[in-house]
C-alpha cells in the first residue's frame, strides 16, 4: 500500500520567554527529529509517557502551529511550508479526534450541525438535502441512530460523544485520522467499544491512521505498528509482534513491563524506572535515556544511539545493539 503520511526530522522547539525584555530565555525541545511514515490502511501508534511529545508531533503534523524543522508529506505534497491558503484542500484529507469528548463538541450546535460543518466548510455536499443524506451516512457509519442527528450534545453519553466526534472526522472523507488520546477519558467498557469501532472503521475505509495513545494494552489490540517516544525523540519502531514480543530499547521493556496481561502465570517482571523523565528543556547529553536505564554504559552519557534497524526492520535507537548478541543483556534476559 502506498505511503500517506510521511514526516521527516520533525522538530519543534517552544521558545521560553522571560529573559530581560521579553526575551527567550532558552528552548523546551518538545520534538526533537522524529521520524516515521503510514501507509494506507495502516495503524501506527506513537506511545509514550504523558509529557514525551507524543501530542505535540500530532499537532505538528495537523500544522496546527509552524514547525521548528522538518517536513511533513501528505499524499504526496509537502505541507509543513505550504501558505495556510493551499493547505485549505489537504486538510481535509487530515482529521483528528481528540481526548475529550465533552469539550470537543459544541453545545450548542444540534449533531446535525456539527457534523455538517466539515461537509460545508470543504464544499463536499451539491445541496442540502445531500448534507442531510452525508449526516445520516456518517451517523450509520459510526453505528448511531440516524434521529441522532436533531438531538444536542448533552443528550449522549461519553461514549456516543465520542462516535460523533468521529462521525465529525470521517464526514471530511479524511485519508488520515489522527487520534489523540481518543479513549483515554472513556470507560473501561465503552473504551472497548470505540476502539473496535475505530479498527472497524480504519479496515472499512482503507484509512491511514496515527493512534497516540499511553495505553500499551489498548494500543497492543488494535495498532499494526508501534513508535516509542522518550523525551522527544522515538527510541523503537517495529511491527507489534515484534515489538511486544521482544523489546529492543531498555525505555519500552520497562513501559511493557507495568502492562498487565491476561495470563497471570506469564507475567512479566515489572520493571521500575529510577528518576524522574527529565525536563525537555535541558535533555541529558547522549542517549536521553541515559539518567534512568538499568544498562547504562559509559559510551551512552556522551554518545547518542542513532534509530537503526536490526535484520528484520524493527528499528532501536540503543548502544546495546552494538554488542555481539551473546552479550546483549535486553535479548538474553528475555531468551530471544
Ligand atoms: Fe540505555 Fe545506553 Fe541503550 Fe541508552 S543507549 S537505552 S543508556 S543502554
Ligand atoms: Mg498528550
Amino acid at each position: 500500500a502506498p505511503v500517506v503520511l510521511e514526516v521527516s526530522d520533525l522538530k519543534k522547539h517552544f521558545p521560553l520567554r522571560g529573559g530581560l525584555l521579553g526575551t527567550t530565555k532558552g528552548y523546551v525541545y518538545a520534538v526533537d527529529g522524529v521520524s516515521f511514515s503510514i501507509r494506507r490502511g495502516e495503524t501506527l501508534s506513537l506511545v509514550g509517557e504523558s509529557g514525551c511529545g507524543k501530542s505535540t508531533v500530532g499537532k505538528s503534523v495537523l500544522r496546527l502551529f509552524p514547525l521548528t524543522a522538518g517536513q511533513v508529506v501528505l499524499d504526496g505534497k509537502r505541507i509543513d511550508d505550504m501558505p495556510a491558503s493551499s493547505l485549505r484542500a489537504l486538510r481535509r484529507k487530515m482529521q483528528v479526534v481528540f481526548q475529550d469528548p465533552f469539550s470537543s463538541l459544541n453545545p450548542r450546535m444540534r449533531v446535525r450541525d456539527i457534523i455538517a460543518e466539515p461537509i460545508l466548510n470543504f464544499g463536499l455536499a451539491k445541496d442540502s438535502a445531500d448534507v442531510d443524506r452525508r449526516v445520516a451516512k456518517a451517523l450509520d457509519t459510526v453505528r448511531l441512530p440516524t434521529d441522532a442527528a436533531g438531538r444536542w450534545p448533552h443528550e449522549f453519553s461519553g461514549g456516543q460523544r465520542q462516535r460523533i466526534g468521529i462521525a465529525r472526522a470521517l464526514a471530511a472523507e479524511p485519508e488520515v485520522i489522527i487520534c489523540d488520546e481518543a479513549v483515554s477519558a472513556l470507560d473501561v467498557s465503552v473504551k472497548a467499544q470505540v476502539v473496535n469501532l475505530l479498527q472497524d472503521l480504519q479496515k472499512e475505509l482503507g484509512l491511514a491512521m496515527l493512534f497516540i495513545s499511553h495505553d500499551l494494552a489498548i494500543v497492543e489490540h488494535m495498532t499494526h505498528r508501534v513508535a516509542v517516544m522518550y523525551l522527544g525523540k522515538i527510541v523503537e519502531v517495529a511491527e507489534k509482534k515484534s515489538l511486544f514480543g521482544q523489546p529492543r530499547h531498555p525505555y519500552t521493556e520497562a513501559l511493557l513491563s507495568a502492562v498487565p496481561v491476561p495470563d497471570p502465570t506469564a507475567k512479566r517482571d515489572r520493571i521500575v524506572l529510577q528518576g524522574d523523565v527529565p525536563s525537555p528543556i535541558r535533555p541529558p547529553s547522549g542517549c536521553r535515556f541515559h539518567t534512568r536505564c538499568p544498562y547504562v554504559m559509559p559510551r551512552c552519557k556522551t554518545e547518542e544511539p542513532l534509530l537503526k534497524p536490526d535484520a528484520t526492520g524493527h528499528l532501536a535507537a540503543c548502544h546495546l545493539h552494538d554488542l555481539p548478541e551473546a552479550e546483549n543483556p535486553l535479548l538474553h534476559k528475555t531468551g530471544a
